[in-house]
């Protein structure tokens, strides 16, 4: 972690300090210094201003109108509420409709030790899995599957335009050659060095080609929801690249993804 970092994180390790970022976070407007100071409730304002002077300048910003949160104070307040820091949350499974594309078994979703999956009951094989925070499942027990798909494909989408899901930085992609589970998507953020992995074939899942073919079929690739979607597990290598073949009513479109996962229509022989 860098210097600058590291004085950040020292910065809001305060109680007083979290709590100036929220009543900031809540207030609409800019607040003066004593009504700022009112409602975080401080007696003491030299104690207040020694503290509020800590946030001033990375987290608060000072204007004509009053004291105010910067875009940082905003996203750290915005960590705080997703609870990844302070809350545990489960959701126990429960039935999704569909089959497994691996067993043809009967499929639940789940949420527990902040990850969010959909399962097969019978195979026990995860068709979708990954890190969600406790925030994610706040009244969205009932379909806790749709809101999956829907996290998970905004999650892709990010990572796939270039920016890291958890700090914004750039991200770089590409392909890599796993010996147990074939050609897989690895992104990585060259600010946090954050990783995010996938499946070979889930990168060509918006692709233009892939959109059109599904709409040719009647069907909307969209809203097909990603544990239905058979080929996005059955990418095989093709020298340094990985070969997908979309797979819709027993048509079939064949995709190349290159090493730095690009997707092109593949020439048919
Ligand atoms: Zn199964
Ligand atoms: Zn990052």
């Amino acid at each position: 972690m860098s210097d600058d970092a590291e004085a950040a994180f020292g910065a809001v390790a305060d109680e007083l300090r979290v709590r100036i970022l929220r009543e900031l976070w809540e207030a609409d407007d800019p607040l003066s210094f004593s009504a700022l100071r009112d409602r975080v409730d401080v007696a003491d304002s030299g104690r207040f201003n020694y503290h509020l002077s800590k946030l001033r300048g990375r987290f608060v910003e000072q204007t004509a109108d009053g004291y105010d949160l910067r875009l940082a104070g905003n996203r750290l307040v915005g960590a705080l509420y997703s609870g990844v820091f302070t809350e545990e949350a489960s959701v126990e499974p429960t039935p999704v409709e569909g089959t497994c594309t691996n067993c043809g078994g009967a499929l639940e979703a789940s949420y527990e030790d902040e990850r969010g999956r959909v399962t097969c009951t019978d195979c026990d094989v995860a068709l979708l899995s990954g890190g969600v925070p406790p925030a994610f499942v706040e009244d969205r027990e009932d379909d806790l599957a749709t809101a999956l798909d829907g996290y998970f494909r905004t999650m892709l989408r990010e990572v796939r335009a270039g920016f890291c899901t958890q700090c914004s930085g750039p991200v770089d992609g590409r392909l890599e050659h796993d010996p147990e589970h074939g050609p897989r998507a690895v992104f990585e953020c060259g600010r946090c060095g954050g990783t995010f992995h996938g499946t070979a074939a889930a990168v060509a899942l918006d692709h233009a080609a892939v959109v059109a073919f599904y709409y040719e079929h009647g069907r909307d690739v969209r809203t097909v929801p990603v544990w239905e979607v058979d080929w996005l597990h059955g990418a095989t290598r093709a020298g340094d690249a990985a070969r997908v073949t979309v797979d819709v009513d027993g048509d079939e479109l064949d995709l190349v993804v290159d090493e730095s996962l690009s997707v092109s229509v593949a020439e048919r022989p």
